[in-house]
């Protein structure tokens, strides 16, 4: 009011101007400002001080009166008073003005008795004069949201209580999503609770809970553009806000509407703009892509920024390794009816339904290239909306660029695993063609199986007649662990001889004693199709196998059966080639190399020469089978009698050596004296034997050689035949 006041007062009287409470109390004081100076030696009108003491004072008399009261006090100064009246009729302020005396004399009380009146009408032309000025530099602002916000910040800073906020409308009056323009967190949190809670239409003005929030639309031919709100803080003490304060937000809402009507315009404009350039970077982007999770995030991304107010679920139809939060399509799920819909159509729908006790709309547009449909996009709001034809068409081409992209990234994805594979393949092969040791062969494969997988575990398990066997493990103290055939998933593999995937473990299944595991691959080793071994992979995390693992895992699985018979197959080759057909002994040809290796690195050692006496009798006896029957017997007999070490060969037709590495002679006697006692007792038809044992021994024949040694061993034979037979010589 005092600011009023100064406006409206004639510029060329100087004087003082204060503003009392009821009793006379100066709230506050201001100079009327002229162009002639003026130091008036006036009574200290300081706030707090009292004009109504003594009684006789203007003030007192205005008080009193309830009446405009002018009085010229003694120091010939000018006093003039006028009461404010609240609605009750009582004198509730006062404002008056000191003026000093001569010179430009006027009607102090004429002027006073129109301020009333006047001071009414002032504060309206005041506020208007305010809204004006809040319009004209908001229409400065290049962009819609800066003129709403710079208009809330001065509505507020002007009404001086509460807050000022505006939320965007759409073209049925309802707030937009996301469009709240507030000044500050705590104002912006409020009203979204207010507005969430109460899903109202604003194109009414609205003055609600006793004055604790006014709602104000701004239409322009009859579109709705922006709701703007007082509301209070529900923290502090608050009276409430008045019809003043709410006549002059609508005051600003008037004098804004065109303006904003033209920013809301160019904003949409530049909005739809930004849009179409946001999809074409965003299609560029994508097709630009060759890894499926980049397209995902660039979905995700994108579409979050181009529909503000819809939430996004990705629902594919195609095994992904991706980390991202998309969700595999299901026909059963209900969240997905309209997903499902558009998957099997093969187009774009549209839909509402309720959800949790709210209509929404539901947008699902298949993600389609060329060769299939890989799963569909799904927008859903969080109220009911219409979408036009703009929308629905950019919506499409989204999800068919996003379709188009993913299908490419997926491709790659698939020739790059494909070309990884087969080189891993031929690799494989290489290497475990390269070896014929199994012990090889199983450390290859575990490691192969721990580089592709990145699994916790894995196995490789050898199948007996009851039970697997632990050959190889990312565990080295398994190894040699044996499991019972009888186990469910193994008796499984046993009886089927199909691999096995599991994602989760199979209740049904119990304990899998080797380890616990929540994703689990074992493939089967094969051998004339029946199940020799096992190779095994599992990890504690579900899901953690993808199906080109298992693949993979199977390949690995036949590469692995057929180097293992390979390298089975050839130490059998090999053990054939040392070993005499019919007596099972070892061949001369063995025997000769490692005699030749023991005289290259041991001290001593024996050799025993045995001859079967006078088998050409047994021969035209009893007929060669027979002969060879003793043969063997006499074979058998001297297996039973040496040890491990030790090699017995057949030498010739009818006879055997024994080399006895790091054995000295006697001991060698005893061992040809007891053969030749047990040979002479437990054959049938019965034989006997004669034998010559040489010693060597580095200390004292320097150069021994094998030829030698046999030469010695074989006179002794002869000498032992000479003596008649069944006995042994030494050299
Ligand atoms: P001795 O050694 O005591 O002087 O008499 P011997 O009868 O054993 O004499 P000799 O060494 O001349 O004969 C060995 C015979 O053993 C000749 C051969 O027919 C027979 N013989 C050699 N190899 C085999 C064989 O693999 N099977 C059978 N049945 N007989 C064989
Ligand atoms: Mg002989
Ligand atoms: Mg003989």
């Amino acid at each position: 009011m005092s600011r009023f006041f100064l406006r409206t007062w004639q510029e060329r009287h100087s004087g003082f101007l204060f503003l009392t409470d009821r009793d006379g109390r100066v709230l506050k004081a201001a100079p009327l400002k002229s162009r002639q100076s003026w130091t008036p030696s006036l009574p200290p009108i300081a706030v707090g001080v009292n004009l109504a003491e003594g009684g006789d004072t203007a003030v007192a008399q205005a008080i009193r009166s309830k009446q405009v009261a002018v009085k010229a006090a003694d120091s010939n100064l000018y006093w003039g008073v006028v009461p404010l009246l609240g609605d009750d009729g009582s004198v509730c302020a006062t404002i008056g003005m000191v003026v000093p005396p001569g010179g430009n004399q006027f009607d102090i009380a004429g002027c006073l008795l129109g301020v009333e009146s006047l001071l009414s009408l002032g504060y309206e032309a005041y506020l208007d004069q305010a809204a004006a000025e809040i319009v004209m530099y908001a229409s400065q602002c290049d962009r819609e949201r800066d003129m709403v916000k710079y208009v809330i910040e001065h509505v507020q800073e002007k009404i001086g209580k509460g807050y000022c906020s505006a939320a965007k409308l759409d073209e049925n009056g309802y707030v937009m999503p996301g469009e709240l323009v507030c000044t500050d967190q705590r104002a912006h949190d409020l009203l979204s609770e207010y507005l969430f809670q109460n899903s109202i239409k604003c194109t009414e003005q609205v003055n609600e809970k006793n004055g604790h929030l006014v709602l104000i639309p701004v239409f322009c031919e009859d579109k709705p553009l922006y709701a703007f709100f007082l509301h209070e803080s529900s923290e502090q003490w608050f009276s409430g806000f008045d019809e003043q304060d709410a006549a002059f937000l609508a005051n600003v809402g008037e004098k804004l509407k065109n303006v904003l009507l033209r920013a809301v315009t160019t904003g949409d404009i530049l909005k739809k703009a930004q849009k179409k350039d946001m999809l074409y970077s965003l299609t560029r982007k994508m097709l630009a892509s060759i890894d499926v999770n980049d397209v995902l995030t660039e979905i995700m991304e994108s579409v979050g920024q181009l529909y503000p107010g819809f939430e996004l679920d990705i629902y594919l139809t195609v095994d992904t390794n991706t980390t991202l939060p998309v969700k595999q399509l299901s026909f059963q799920d209900e969240a997905c009816d309209f997903s499902s819909k558009a998957y099997m159509q093969g187009s774009l729908i549209v839909g509402s339904k309720h959800i949790s006790g709210r209509q929404v709309t539901i947008v699902a547009a298949p993600l389609m290239g060329k060769q299939g449909i890989y799963g569909v996009l799904q927008l859903t709001s969080g109220k009911l909306v219409e979408i036009d034809d703009n929308g629905m068409e950019q919506i499409g081409i989204l999800a068919e660029t996003a379709g188009t992209a993913f299908e490419n990234a997926q491709l790659y994805q698939q020739s790059r695993n494909l070309i990884r594979e087969l080189r891993l393949i031929n690799e494989m092969a290489k290497q475990l063609n390269r070896s014929l040791d199994v012990q090889e062969i199983l450390r290859f494969v575990t490691s192969l199986m721990l580089d592709n997988f990145a699994a916790e575990y894995c196995a490789i398990l050898e199948k007996s007649d009851d039970c697997f066997t632990v050959l190889s493990s990312s565990l080295p103290e398994q190894i040699g662990r044996t499991i019972s055939v009888e186990e469910s998933l193994l008796s499984e593999i046993v009886r089927d001889k199909e691999p096995i995937i599991l994602a989760s473990p199979r209740p049904e299944s119990g304990e899998f004693s080797l380890m616990p595991y929540a994703s689990l691959m074992a493939v089967p080793l094969l051998h004339e199709a029946e199940v020799v071994g096992l190779l095994l992979v599992l990890d504690s995390r579900r899901n953690f196998f993808g199906f080109d693992d298992f693949k993979l895992l199977q390949i690995f699985g036949q590469h692995t059966s057929l180097a293992m018979t390979n390298a089975l197959l050839h130490s059998e080759v090999e053990r054939m080639a040392i070993t005499d057909n019919l007596t099972g002994l070892f061949v001369r040809r063995y025997l000769d190399e490692q005699i030749a290796a023991s005289l290259e690195q041991d001290s001593f050692g024996s050799l025993i020469l045995v001859d079967i006496d006078l088998f050409k009798e047994v021969n035209d006896t009893y007929g060669h089978q027979m002969g060879d029957e003793v043969l063997v017997q006499v074979a058998g007999l001297i297996k039973q009698n040496i040890r491990e070490g030790d090699i017995a060969a057949r030498w010739g037709g009818e006879e055997m050596a024994i080399y006895l590495p790091n054995v000295d002679l006697l001991t060698a006697l005893n061992i040809a004296n007891r053969i030749r006692s047990r040979v002479e007792t437990e054959t049938k038809p019965q034989v006997t034997i004669s034998s010559g044992v040489v010693q060597w021994d580095r200390t004292v024949q320097k150069e021994m050689t094998v030829s030698r040694l046999f030469h010695l061993a074989d006179l002794a034979l002869y000498e032992a035949k000479n003596k008649g037979r069944n006995q042994i010589c030494l050299a």
